[in-house]
């Protein structure tokens, strides 16, 4: 009789799955909930690091309910997705004031901030060793193309039916070594693109691999334009070589990042650069333009740069403003275009003193 779906996931897994992962060597509540954040749009390989240096600086629920959300987003500089960190930083302190701890029920932990119902079964099951199912995208992936799952997993009829198939799927025990083992299925075998079906342990009965249609499953997003936006940025350094950040509001892309001065217009980023410094800031002209991609539209990002004529004229009361010192410790976290932007030689930006206009 041929074994279970699950009796041959957790077969292959015992023999190849992963390990020895951070997260898996001391997998408390907290630690697995942090790297399924992490890893909710982030390569494993990327996010060891990341991870490490977020568990140095908060090893604990309470360090990081304790910390300021601009340390916490420091730490997650180049992982991009804010928003999540936002949520890992306010989800604590919820978690702290209303559990004292996190919850130990997926309704209670699904009531937190940015925890979905993957999220919380992977919390569960690797964590408490109960049972509990997850769904993450590369679950979803091996479902989709076993079962021959058609329709793209973000229509709401689609993902019911992805979860009752995942549910009915997960084995009454063992259900956290099964969660990893999907996981790591989807990962290492099961990948977006060139799947190693010829090893794969559910091979013998998945409709993918006998219809030779991997590609098609799981069913891509409608295709539709993207809109897009187009910012005007204001680098502008003082005479030290200082450039001026503002924070930006706490919601919205970025939010809570440290970012350059931004306008929605040329003719406003003219205004408020001489506002800012006082007058035409000298060697005032137009970078290279940067298009940064988000999930709903497109950013067309035109910096401009310029130095003040002397020490800077403005004095900074206000919190959410700073002039900073490239190579200092950063005052917060920063949206990646604005690093590579403060990482560009300020030779570059000096040689041309001629203004261009967009
Ligand atoms: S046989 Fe291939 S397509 Fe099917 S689940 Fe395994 S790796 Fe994925």
């Amino acid at each position: 009789m041929r074994k279970t779906f699950s009796q041959r996931v957790l077969g292959w897994w015992r023999l190849h799955g992963r390990k020895d992962l951070p997260w898996q060597r001391d997998p408390t509540p907290y630690r697995v909930w942090v790297s399924e954040i992490m890893l909710q749009q982030t390569q494993v390989n990327t996010v060891i690091g990341y991870f490490d240096r977020f568990m140095t600086r908060f090893p604990t629920l309470e360090d990081l309910a304790a910390a300021p959300l601009d340390e916490v987003l420091e730490l997650w500089t180049g992982l991009g997705y804010y928003a999540r960190a936002r949520n890992l930083h306010r989800a604590a302190q919820n978690a702290i004031a209303r559990h004292a701890g996190l919850p130990q029920s997926l309704e209670a932990l699904v009531a937190l901030p940015g925890i979905g119902r993957s999220t919380a079964g992977a919390v569960l099951a690797l964590a408490h060793g109960a049972h509990a199912t997850i769904l993450d995208g590369n679950v979803k992936r091996v479902l989709a193309r076993h079962g021959g799952v058609d329709g793209w997993p973000g229509e709401p009829a689609v993902m019911r039916g992805l979860w009752s198939l995942a549910e009915a799927l997960t084995p009454s025990r063992q259900a956290g070594p099964y969660a990893q083992a999907m996981m790591d299925l989807g990962a290492t075998l099961c990948t977006r693109s060139r799947p190693n079906c010829e090893v794969c342990p559910v091979n013998a009965d998945c409709i993918a691999m006998r219809e030779g249609r991997q590609a098609d499953w799981p069913t891509p997003k409608p295709r539709k334009t993207l809109p897009e936006r187009q910012i005007w940025m204001l680098l502008l350094r003082d005479h030290e070589g200082a450039v001026f950040l503002e924070r930006r509001p706490p919601s919205g892309i970025w939010g809570g990042l440290w970012s350059l001065p931004e306008v929605a217009t040329r003719a406003e980023a003219d205004a408020r650069a001489y506002a800012l410094a006082g007058g035409r800031p000298a060697c005032w002209r137009a970078l290279d333009p940067i298009r940064h991609t988000f999930t709903h539209f497109r950013l067309n990002i035109h910096p401009l740069t310029g130095r003040l004529h002397g020490p800077a004229a403005l004095g900074v009361k206000d919190a959410a403003q700073v002039w900073y010192k490239p190579g200092q410790p950063p005052p917060g976290g920063m949206p990646a275009p604005v690093v590579s932007l403060l990482e560009q030689p300020e030779r570059a930006i000096a040689i041309n003193h001629e203004d261009t206009n967009i």
